[in-house]
Formats: C-alpha cells, sequence, structure tokens
C-alpha cells in the first residue's frame, strides 16, 4: 500500500501526519510529500495512481474551502515542513466534491430556456471553475503561511495544486506559468 493512512481515520491532522510519518520512517523511508484532499473515498484509489513515491502522506479533511480550513491543518502543515522537511506540498481538488459544497444548488430563470442536457453540462462545467478556484484560494492562504512562504523560499519545498475529473480520470494540475489547470503530459 503507497500511503500508510488510506482511509479517513478520523485522526486530527496533525495526529494523521504524525501516524504516517512514523510508518514510513518504520520502512526505513522518509516523508517527501504531503497530499492534502478531502475526506471523500474517490481519494483512496485516485492518489495511488498518480503518487510517484512510496513515501507520501495523506492528510484528509472533511472541508477544504475557506480559512477555516487552513486553520486545521495549520499544525500539521507546520509540522510536515518544519520537522518532517517534506520538499512538496499538493493540493488536491476533484469534481463534485462533498468537501466545498456551501448552499444548495438552485436553477437559475435565466437558464430555463436551456436544453437541460445541456443546462447539466453548463452547472457542472460552473461547479469544477468554483471547485479550482476554490483550490487556487487555499494555494495562496497556504503560501502565506510563514513556515510554508520560508521555506519556498529557501528552495526545499514546492507547493503544487492538482484537480481530479472523477467522471473522466484525468488528472489536471495547475500550470502558474500559464495560470490555468492543464492536463499531465
Ligand atoms: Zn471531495
Amino acid at each position: 500500500m503507497m500511503f500508510a493512512v488510506m482511509q479517513n481515520t478520523g485522526l486530527r491532522p496533525l495526529e494523521q501526519v504524525q501516524e504516517q510519518a512514523s510508518s514510513i520512517a518504520s520502512r526505513g523511508s522518509r516523508p517527501a510529500s504531503l497530499w492534502w484532499t478531502c475526506a471523500d473515498d474517490v481519494w483512496d484509489s485516485a492518489l495511488e495512481s498518480i503518487t510517484p513515491e512510496r513515501s507520501a502522506i495523506r492528510l484528509s479533511t472533511p472541508r477544504l474551502k475557506g480559512p477555516e480550513a487552513i486553520v486545521q491543518v495549520q499544525e500539521a502543515l507546520d509540522y510536515s515542513v518544519q520537522d518532517i522537511g517534506v520538499q512538496h506540498l499538493v493540493l488536491c481538488g476533484h469534481s463534485r466534491c462533498s468537501g466545498l459544497h456551501s448552499a444548495p444548488k438552485t436553477a437559475s430563470n435565466s437558464d430555463a430556456h436551456v436544453n437541460p442536457l445541456v443546462r447539466g453540462v453548463m452547472r457542472r462545467e460552473k461547479e469544477n471553475r468554483d471547485a479550482q478556484s476554490a483550490l487556487l484560494q487555499n494555494l495562496r492562504l497556504i503560501a502565506d503561511c510563514s513556515t510554508v512562504a520560508n521555506a519556498v523560499a529557501a528552495g526545499t519545498l514546492t507547493l503544487h495544486a492538482i484537480f481530479y475529473l472523477a467522471e473522466s480520470g484525468v488528472f489536471l494540475r495547475f500550470d502558474e506559468v500559464g495560470s490555468k489547470f492543464v492536463s499531465f503530459d
């Protein structure tokens, strides 16, 4: 198994990181990356297909959106960056994420004339755009945390954002140069 703790265990973020770090250490390795995901089980198999090394830590939280989401992982991030020295921090988002829903969806009146099939596609595209911008908001908030900012400035840490289209099994990564999500080469 690639991740020491694959399931949503109910452990606090810091406990999740500590438990997996010691499990990785017991195999004679050291954690190189931290993958922050929602608690949806879509990641249980998706992460296995994208994570290159056997020393990745998965940090999962029920909520992904807003500054309070950052607060709940702050300790775990600081520990991962300062104490463990992970080289990569990967923020993971996906389509139809239950961790992002804030308000119930209501159909807009202006859409009433649109074919229901098209309307469904448009709604899903908007959901994905919203989910991606929430992910980028988190990326910016995390980049501003002093521990993270210092490590990035020192060249010892790289930040990443990936978005998983669960329906098609396609991963997108955020490209800073083009400032958009693009497929992996
Ligand atoms: Zn989710």
